[in-house]
């Protein structure tokens, strides 16, 4: 089972999470032939996500996403408050399994796109300014939110499968002793090793970082992979194109496939399928 639970320490002003990803990182994985960097870079992007999701404070979407002029042209992370994830990348040329950020990326960026089911949305953007993703992550929360936070991130193999594990650190705000708090906790979680992040049960870890520290540990949120295409969805989407262009692949392939890059699903539509979602979409007389 992927887990998300959060923790609280009762002498420091910071707050902590730790999740870990099996299943959800192995759907990601699974639908596409990714490099073996891209494939690492998920697994980041993923944790940091499910992380980053368990900071909402109200029922929402979160997406974090890499763009840029390099060999990976996008990859993106898609979450929710009830921690259902989802991701794809881009990939054009060659990437080095051994590819920074810069040479996958190039000249890029990261978007932060919140949008909370009512009310407005919030996009943050941050430059690659640091080698790291974790880096700039870290970056990007000390310059829009003014919250200093720390990332752990591993991605590995564990029982010849992938997996991906993090915990973050971040200071609670208005407290005149949290930084020197955070850099204390910081220095303790760096020891952890991927093999303890990976296998050991979450009480332990957290007994085996900061057994000198009183720390609370919330209840398990469970992660799960979840892609939110739909039959209904992709054929919104085709309505939206210029009919004679739906009416020459029906021509020339008989059928209209709509694949998801996300889940590998496939939705069909045929002559029929587009001729009743024709007489659905009977645009509105204007007056
Ligand atoms: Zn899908």
């Amino acid at each position: 089972m992927d887990t998300l639970n959060r923790f609280l320490f009762d002498n420091h002003p910071v707050r902590g999470e730790i999740t870990r990803l099996e299943e959800t990182y192995q759907a990601i994985l699974a639908t596409n032939n990714y490099p073996v960097a891209v494939q690492k870079l998920l697994g980041e992007l993923l944790v940091i996500t499910s992380l980053l999701t368990a900071t909402l404070k109200f029922e929402g979407d979160i997406a974090v996403q890499l763009q840029g002029d390099g060999p990976l042209t996008l990859a993106v992370i898609n979450g929710n408050d009830r921690q259902e994830l989802r991701g794809v990348a881009r990939v054009k040329g060659d990437i080095a399994d051994n590819a920074t950020l810069k040479e996958m990326v190039g000249s890029g960026y990261i978007v932060i796109t919140i949008t909370p089911k009512e009310g407005e949305r919030y996009q943050g953007i941050v430059g690659l300014e640091k080698e790291t993703l974790i880096g700039c992550i870290e970056h990007y929360f000390m310059q829009s939110e003014q919250l200093m936070t720390r990332l752990f991130v591993k991605t590995g193999v564990h029982q010849h499968k992938a997996i991906a594990a993090g915990i973050l650190l971040q200071i609670l705000p208005a407290n005149e002793n949290s930084e020197a708090s955070l850099a204390h906790l910081a220095t303790l979680t760096e020891t952890i090793t991927s093999d303890e992040l990976f296998q050991l049960p979450i009480d332990e870890i957290l007994y085996r970082l900061y057994n000198q520290e009183d720390v609370r540990l919330f209840e398990t949120d469970e992660v799960h992979f979840k892609c939110s295409c739909s039959r209904e969805r992709c054929a919104a989407s085709l309505m939206t194109l210029p009919a004679s262009e739906i009416d020459q692949i029906l021509a020339e392939d008989g059928k209209i496939n709509m694949h998801c890059d996300y889940c590998g699903a496939d939705y069909l539509f045929d002559k029929i399928d587009i001729e009743e979602l024709r007489k659905k979409n009977v645009p509105k007389a204007v007056n």
